[in-house]
């Protein structure tokens, strides 16, 4: 079927594009462009041509698959545009939707666009470690100025159809863009078109200061391909011919499509989608109705949730346990909503509105009305149990009881409920109503609809979720339990904070938002501590007398991160700096322990320890069916971690590595470091595919 044609109405052109669902650019809708294109050049009774799009949206973007093939080439596409620019009839583009990407390319060769007023227009191809490769870096600039087309094209950002009216990218807002069009084409016969390529970027004198900032941020982060590639663009599109600029770009692009780097970012573009297909659940499945979201427990946690749901639309009641609690709980939130206003994020009015959306309680009744409740109360399972025994009984019958533990068993929490089919986990992360991942964590007993109704819940709260089954700390929590395991034992060896931190975040390593000690001493050493010592006691984590004793120690002795000044790190006013009672302290433990220190650990060695046994651990995660496909692994430790979605991941890293040479160096990790609680041991499914070349990530249950 042809994805696009030339209609005749009247003495106009018509091309038609019907792609759908969004009207994606592939080989086949761009050859078929050509030869609509074509027909038009050909037909000299037409005058004008219109270009739209049938359904929802006018070209959102490209076939990102497309990408993968190596013969890739977007010389037809520029040819084309070559064409509609320099014809001599006029050619208007008719906007609605999203215009992205290719369409956007699309849009601008055109000499008139008009665009429905809630279009919204991006070149979001950074995103995928990408830059426009359809003379979008060229153009754009011509017709917005250098600085604005430097923001969208290094952020990826979308603006909507009013700012696009006045930065000069739309040319007419209307409600029937598709009518107006027509009218545009027939008014601009004969008259002069206003040809992109031929324009100087509006904002000409103040090239100096953009290319300053785009250089600036590319020297900043020289191991971003991307960033070096706008920067040359920039440069390009502000000082040479829109030919020489074409080939730049050209060059910038192929430099791009064939990266390590925007092949990760592909493959996690992805794999976001498909970590929302879940097994097992039928297609005529209903999720449940929620209108009501209550929340148990308003600390950290339950007033970042709270904000989550209120931000989307829901009204929320808020449960703790004292009336001081309470108000503790609603002044987080409402300094946090300040704190949005004051950075311009939100307005005075819609804060008021979203915190008028909550109502608090310290009467566990108060949920009986909820369609769903999440508990957020401290990390204890004898607590939890309590509230969910509780929970089980108030709740109205099919309310979802949800409980936001990180490392506790669900299955035990819903079994307390009496109702274990609507239990499930949602493991938010901090501060939630700003971090994207949510773990939906579900249980052996959890009802298909119950997890339908989160997955879909998650979507209208803008998480990107990931199913885990059950186990300690999910799929993110269990696999930083090891990259926490090996970091203390590297610190009794006598490696420090800062070094460690330093190879977790440098990008020559792994490039990581901050490095382990860092990110606890944040977190909360305590909030850490508590939960290992809870793991241990429980009998079913490790028994060994040296695990993880440094943040125990620390907790014991207040210590407990940079809410208290001090933890791996000293914070003199707020920045960190290296403690010599944390060295002490580490040293002493060695001694206690029988540990032997070294003076100089090996950056390449704190780098494998750290990567090596998350992979090995993500190995066992996926071979117990904890996560259904290695694309969930990589997308909760791009999305909840910090770990850079330029590596891919932790999975997609290590077969950037090879696995047969990270299996060899666990054998010798085993060697030399000993393995008596089998932690050097390679996951079974890790040694097999190292020995049959096989790549992890590609690995799925289903
Ligand atoms: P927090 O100490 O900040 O808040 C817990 C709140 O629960 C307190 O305000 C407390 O008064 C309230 N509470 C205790 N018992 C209650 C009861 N019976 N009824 C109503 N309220 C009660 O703790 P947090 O950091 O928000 O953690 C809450 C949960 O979220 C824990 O399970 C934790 O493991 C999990 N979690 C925490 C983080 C994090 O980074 N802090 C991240 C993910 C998950």
């Amino acid at each position: 079927m042809t994805q696009a044609k030339l209609l005749r109405e009247g003495d106009l052109g018509i091309l038609r594009i019907d792609n759908p669902p969004v009207n994606a650019l592939g080989e086949q809708l761009v050859g078929d462009l050509i030869d609509g294109f074509a027909q038009f050049e050909a037909d000299t009774s037409l005058i004008g041509l219109v270009i739209e799009c049938v359904g929802r949206t006018f070209v959102a973007g490209g076939d990102i698959a497309a990408f993968e093939n190596p013969e890739f080439s977007a010389i037809p596409m520029n040819a084309l545009l070559g064409r509609i620019e320099g014809c001599s009839r006029p050619v208007v583009a008719a906007l609605h939707g999203t215009v992205l990407g290719g369409g956007l390319e699309l849009a601008m060769a055109c000499h008139v666009r008009v665009a429905h007023p809630q279009t919204i227009f991006g070149l979001p191809e950074i995103l995928l470690g990408l830059i426009p490769g359809s003379l979008g870096t060229q153009r754009l600039p011509r017709l917005v100025g250098l600085e604005l087309a430097y923001q969208m094209i290094s952020t990826g950002k979308p603006i909507s159809a009013a700012h696009a009216l006045s930065a000069g990218l739309a040319d007419a807002l209307d409600d029937l863009p598709g009518v107006a069009a027509r009218t545009m084409a027939h008014d601009c016969a004969g008259a002069d078109l206003r040809r992109t390529s031929e324009l100087t970027p509006p904002d000409i004198g103040n090239a100096g200061a953009v290319l300053d900032a785009a250089r600036r941020a590319s020297d900043k982060a020289p191991w971003l391909l991307t960033r070096r590639a706008v920067a040359d663009c920039m440069a390009a599109a502000a000082t040479l011919p829109f030919a020489e600029g074409e080939a730049a770009e050209a060059r910038a692009f192929n430099g791009l499509v064939h990266s390590t780097q925007s092949r990760a970012q592909r493959r996690l573009f992805f794999a976001e989608r498909e970590a929302q297909k879940i097994p097992g659940l039928s297609g005529d499945l209903r999720p449940r109705n929620i209108q009501r979201v209550g929340i148990v427990g308003v600390g950290t946690m339950g007033g970042g949730i709270a904000m989550c749901f209120a931000n989307a639309g829901f009204p929320v009641t808020l449960v703790e346990t004292t009336p001081e609690a309470l108000e503790r709980g609603r002044g987080l939130i409402a300094k946090a909503y300040a704190g949005s206003v004051k950075r311009g994020i939100l307005s005075a009015e819609a804060a008021a509105e979203r915190e008028g959306a909550m109502t608090g309680s310290t009467d566990m009744s108060a949920l009986a009305d909820c369609d769903i409740v999440v508990e957020a109360v401290f990390e204890d399972m004898k607590l939890k149990l309590d509230v969910a025994q509780k929970l089980g009984a108030i709740c109205k019958p099919g309310a979802i009881i949800a409980t936001n533990t990180s490392t506790l068993d669900v299955d035990q929490i819903a079994a307390a409920t009496g109702r274990a089919a609507d239990v499930i986990g949602t493991h938010f992360f901090s501060p939630a109503h700003i971090m994207k991942l949510l773990e939906v964590v579900r249980g052996a007993q959890t009802a298909p609809d119950t997890l339908l109704t989160v997955m879909k819940l998650a979507k209208r709260i803008a998480k990107t979720a990931v199913v885990s089954g059950v186990c300690y700390g999910f799929i993110g929590n269990r696999m930083a339990e090891v990259y926490g395991r090996e970091n203390e034992a590297m610190l009794l060896e006598g490696a420090s904070p800062a070094q460690i931190d330093g190879v977790a975040q440098s990008p020559d390593f792994i490039g990581l938002a901050m490095g382990p000690n860092r990110m606890l001493d944040m977190a909360g050493v305590d909030v850490g501590a508590r939960t290992v010592i809870e793991w241990i006691a429980s009998g079913e984590g490790p028994q060994e007398p040296n695990y993880r004793v440094v943040c125990q120690a620390l907790f014991q002795r207040g210590q407990n991160g940079q809410k208290t000044g001090h933890g791996y790190y000293l914070y003199n006013d707020g920045k960190p700096v290296p403690s010599n009672a944390t060295a002490a302290l580490c040293a002493q433990l060695a001694a206690e322990h029988g540990v032997t220190r070294r003076d100089n650990i090996p950056d390449q060695e704190i780098f494998e320890r750290l990567l090596f046994p998350m992979v090995n651990e993500a190995a066992l995660i996926l071979e117990e069916g904890i996560a259904y496909r290695a694309g969930d692994i990589d997308v909760v430790w791009t999305s909840g971690y910090g770990f850079p979605a330029w590596q891919g991941g932790p999975i997609f890293m290590a077969d950037e590595i090879g696995l047969d040479r990270i299996v060899a160096r666990m054998d010798h990790y085993a060697q030399v470091l000993g393995n008596p609680h089998g932690y050097w041991t390679p996951a079974p499914l890790l040694r097999k595919l190292a020995e049959s070349g096989g790549r992890l990530s590609d690995w799925k249950r289903v």
